[in-house]
């Protein structure tokens, strides 16, 4: 369990498309540049490409340090593991590869992507809804990317398939300096 400013580590779920806009990569540089400066170690799933990429060379030229995890079938494919990563987890499966990044950090932060985020995401706010962590997750809604998503949990809220209160296990942020801040004082 983390106490405020006790994160040392922290798993980052975003994009693995290259086909973005130019403004989801700079959103991308920016949380390597924070964690960074703030002293985080990155752990994330240790892709070369899409905003996975952008981040982790970012962090490196931040003068962080990188966390990869990724399981061996991804690994086989040419150009998609960043090779840089300080440290590299290799596990067989997907359900592995996310248990470790799970365990291994302290706080969660998500920036844009597709499904792969959203099952990340998915994954750590359920477990943290049925108290298996107290770890903070915090998102970054570039230009409100996430509310669409915020919209369906609204839903979720209004006809009782989630409780409202609820709403305080994920923190939505503008920028990634607001959402890093965010995890390193929030309470357990
Ligand atoms: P997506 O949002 O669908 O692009 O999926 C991105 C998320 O799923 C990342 O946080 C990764 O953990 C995982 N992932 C999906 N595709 C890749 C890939 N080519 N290389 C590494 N990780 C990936």
């Amino acid at each position: 369990m983390t106490s405020p400013g006790a994160i040392e580590s922290v798993c980052v779920y975003c994009s693995s498309s290259n086909a973005v806009a130019p403004h989801y990569f700079e959103v991308a540089a920016e949380a390597g540049r924070i964690l960074a400066g703030r002293g985080l170690r990155l752990v994330y799933g240790g892709g070369a490409v899409g905003l996975m990429g952008e981040l982790a060379r970012s962090v490196h030229r931040h003068g962080g340090s990188v966390l990869g995890v990724i399981p061996e079938a991804l690994r086989e494919i040419e150009g998609v593991a960043y090779d840089a990563a300080d440290e590299m987890i290799i596990t067989r499966t997907m359900q592995e590869r996310k248990a470790i990044m799970y365990t291994r950090a302290d706080a969660f932060l998500v920036l844009p992507g597709g499904f792969g985020t959203l099952e990340e995401f998915m994954e750590v706010l359920t477990l943290k809804q049925l108290r298996y962590h107290h770890k903070p997750i915090a998102l970054v809604s570039t230009r409100g990317f996430f509310d669409p998503l915020i919209g369906v949990f609204e839903h979720f809220f209004r006809q009782g398939f989630a409780n409202p209160r609820y709403r305080s296990l994920y923190y939505l942020a503008d920028e990634p300096a607001d959402a890093v801040d965010y995890l390193i004082q929030a309470e357990p």
